[in-house]
């Protein structure tokens, strides 16, 4: 293998200072070329120690910070990530094989806004005075009128575990409103692409955080990320990830009574009326093979189609899907790049398989592309006359695949799409407006998109059942990152 020039930083971030890992380096591998980027450090037992401690060392006084000197902090972070946009947009589709494009203009402008973002909610106070109540004399004391107010507080030390899938924009998601409210975090990304998230605490300590306030550590496997939410200084998990290792997490958290938010998986259906306009429910459901080549947890990635207007879809989804340059994601005009690694190109092809041995049809992809000799490429795939109960309709693919699924009744759709053990987001797409809008509280997910499939900012985000737990987004992920305190005087 080649050595991709790309400048990645090389150690891990402990108490405001760079460390060498006592546990070796691994390689980063670019997933469109198979070449090695950087190498990245292995934190071992005692890096996660040393992290953990110079977070809870760093709190009270951190916690003790005014909200104006937080905000400028953040603001600052923001101006430097602005200011080395290419820099980090290189690195960041070098090793996530992210379109060019996607990197540039919407994952560094994002990790600065999002840092912004909680710029200003660090000025927001969301404590709630309550009203004078009278309290009549009992053993406890004599009667009195009493005064209160629910104060929010910082929660501690908060462990920021992350995806692979939107590495920087996750962790300024989550450190943005940790930081913002007063919490010490350590970070911990995913291990496929962890270096642009390195390269962000570096610049955060830049920025002037104090020492141990952020903390950054990297690691092939998922130890360190397990020793985080096994140790009895860390007060909180925030994780985004996969259901599998958020049950996990939940699991051994428990054991300490970790504060929890849970953002995982998702299977999203997409419900086509039968008024539906073709082109934009296409449009939709096409962000499963556009967005980060299907790598992305809120997508449609389940078309549930009217039967009247059921082949007509399908051949119009077909025709999209085989439409969509896959290649270089460094070529302005590709938009299906590779998907992280060889794995996950190799489940992808699994559950595409078991579509087929469980009798549905690929009506579009399902193949890897020949002119690609190189990188983890998975083609734009379409699988028609599924089954709700298959495994295709039922899993997570985290790829490029969509399942187009008849339904007959309005009520039909709705238990679809509400039937398997997810509830991230769905979408809905008709003409009629009001008949979207009357859907969405039969659908048991905590996003709902009407003939779209935009984010918006404000808006609270997490998931209903095995989605997750809690909700952030906008000024709600202010609450996640604090505990209620009462202060009572009479
Ligand atoms: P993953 O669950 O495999 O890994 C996520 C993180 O958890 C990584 O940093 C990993 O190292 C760490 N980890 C693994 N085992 C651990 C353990 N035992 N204890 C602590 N940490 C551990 O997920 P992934 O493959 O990186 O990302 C894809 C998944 O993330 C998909 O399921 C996707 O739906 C989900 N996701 C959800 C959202 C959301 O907001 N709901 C957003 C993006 C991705």
């Amino acid at each position: 293998m080649n050595m991709t020039v790309v400048a990645a930083p090389s150690r891990l971030l402990i108490g405001g200072e760079a460390h060498s890992p006592t546990a070796g380096t691994y390689p980063i591998v670019n997933p469109a070329t198979e070449e090695v980027v950087a190498e990245a450090p292995v934190a071992g037992p005692g890096d996660v120690e040393a992290a953990i401690q110079a977070a809870k060392e760093a709190f009270p006084a951190w916690a003790q910070t005014s909200r104006e000197e937080r905000a400028r902090l953040l603001n600052r972070a923001a101006d430097i990530v602005e200011s080395r946009a290419d820099e980090l947009a290189a690195l960041i589709q070098a090793e996530t094989g992210a379109l060019m494009s996607v990197a540039r203009w919407f994952q560094v402008p994002g990790t600065a806004g999002r840092l912004r973002r909680y710029a200003r909610g660090a000025l927001e106070v969301r404590d709630v005075p309550l009203a004078p109540h009278p309290v009549p004399s009992t053993v406890l004391g004599p009667g009195a009128l009493a005064g209160a107010i629910a104060a929010r507080r910082p929660v501690g030390v908060v462990a920021c575990i992350t995806p692979y899938n939107w590495p920087m924009g996750s962790m300024a998601g989550k450190v943005g409103p940790a930081l913002a409210t007063g919490n010490t975090v350590v970070v911990k990304p995913a291990p496929q692409d962890p270096l642009a998230c390195l390269a962000l605490g570096e610049i955060m300590i830049e920025a002037g955080f104090p020492p141990g306030v952020i903390n950054v550590l990297t690691a092939a496997g998922p130890e360190a990320g397990a020793a985080l939410v096994d140790s009895p200084d860390v007060d909180m998990i925030s994780f985004t990830g996969s259901t599998a290792v958020g049950t996990r997490i939940a699991e051994t958290g428990g054991r300490t009574l970790k504060r929890l938010f849970l953002e995982l998986g998702g299977k999203g259906a997409a419900i086509v009326l039968p008024d539906a306009d073709i082109a934009t429910a296409v449009t939709g459901i096409a962000a499963t093979w556009t967005f980060q080549s299907g790598q992305g947890c809120i997508l449609p990635t389940r078309a549930l189609i009217h039967r009247s207007i059921y082949d007509e879809m399908v051949a119009a989804l077909a025709a999209k899907a085989g439409s969509l340059k896959v290649g270089d994601p460094l070529e302005s005009d590709t938009v299906v790049g590779p998907v992280i690694s060889a794995a996950q190109r190799e489940r992808i092809e699994a559950l595409t398989q078991s579509a087929r041995d469980e009798g549905a049809r690929i009506a579009a992809g399902g193949v890897r592309p020949e002119h690609l000799a190189r990188g983890f490429y998975a083609v734009p795939t379409l699988v028609s006359d599924a089954d709700p109960a298959m495994t295709i309709a039922q899993n997570e693919v985290f790829g490029p695949v969509v399942t187009a699924i008849p339904y007959d009744t309005v009520d039909e759709a709705v238990e679809i799409a509400n039937g398997t053990p997810y509830g991230l987001h769905n979408y809905v797409f008709s003409r009629d407006l009001t008949a979207a809008y009357d859907l969405a509280p039969r659908l048991r997910s905590g996003y709902v998109s009407l003939n779209n499939s935009l984010q918006h900012p404000e808006a609270p985000f997490g998931g209903f059942k095995r989605s997750g737990l809690g909700r952030d987004g906008g000024s709600f992920a202010l609450d996640v990152y604090t505990e209620l305190q009462s202060v009572v005087w009479t």
